[in-house]
């Protein structure tokens, strides 16, 4: 029998992280983990409760008396029947919200703070435990499972990623000029590597994949040859 590893898949925003850390879950059989919608069910949280001002300033200790407080919300993920995993917050369905730019354009500010990377570290080392499970993020093969089996780490440039990214809008019907999902693209990637904490960098031990030109066909062929040259695919027990 092979025991289930740690899959983490780092990586810019609009890499397609998710889509190819559900497709290598579904080959593994592993549970597969968004960690960014955690960050994006927090600052929709703080949005919702007024902890964000018209200047775009957050109110740390409310949302920290909020995380902390004696009513915690619970973040969970549901599989649909299309094997589609949607958030829920308290048992609210918040998957469309946490998507939307209005939660996009303070996330990362959200995500910088301590204290709300340790609750979710919290949350995601829980779900980890017994390994068997694909987790897409920035930070999970750095900090939250540096001892993962198998680091990849997801790139391609702004560009392709911010058409990207307006194609998904647009699908769900909101409407962004290629020139504000860029700007965005740009900050999240700023905010997300120059933040004290946790900053988006490459684990020394993960591999690259830039999926810039490549298909999904393509990035699942690379995965093939990586298992099998890695032989990190669980050892025997
Ligand atoms: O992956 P996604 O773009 O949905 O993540 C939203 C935001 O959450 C990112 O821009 C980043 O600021 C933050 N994030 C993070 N660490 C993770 C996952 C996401 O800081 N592990």
């Amino acid at each position: 029998m092979l025991k289930p590893i740690i899959i983490a898949v780092d990586g810019y925003s609009s890499t397609g992280k998710s889509t190819f850390a559900k497709m290598i879950a579904r080959r593994m059989g592993y549970i597969y983990i968004d960690t960014g919608a955690l960050y994006r069910a927090v600052a929709l949280l703080a949005l919702e409760n007024g902890m964000v001002d018209g200047n775009g300033l957050l109110d740390e200790e409310g949302l920290k008396a909020l995380l902390y407080g004696p009513k915690p919300p619970c973040i969970t993920f549901k599989v649909s029947g299309d094997g589609r995993s949607r958030t829920f917050v308290d048992g609210r369905d918040v998957e469309g919200e946490i998507r939307s730019m209005y939660v996009s354009g303070k996330v990362s500010r959200v995500a910088s703070l301590p204290f709300v990377r340790e609750f979710v570290d919290g949350i995601l080392r829980k779900i980890g435990e017994n390994r068997g499970v694909v987790m897409d993020g920035r930070d999970i093969g750095t900090t939250v499972f540096p001892d993962a089996e198998l680091k990849i780490f997801m790139t391609a440039s702004p560009e392709i990623r911010a058409g990207r990214r307006q194609k998904e809008l647009a699908a769900k019907g909101e409407i962004v000029d290629l020139k504000t999902v860029l700007e965005n693209i740009r900050e999240r990637d700023y905010a997300d590597e120059h933040r004290p904490v946790s900053p988006l960098v490459k684990a020394s031990d993960a591999i690259v994949l830039d999926n810039g030109d490549m298909t999904l066909e393509q990035q699942m062929e690379w995965f093939e040859d990586v298992l099998g040259r890695t032989c990190c695919h669980g050892s025997q027990d």
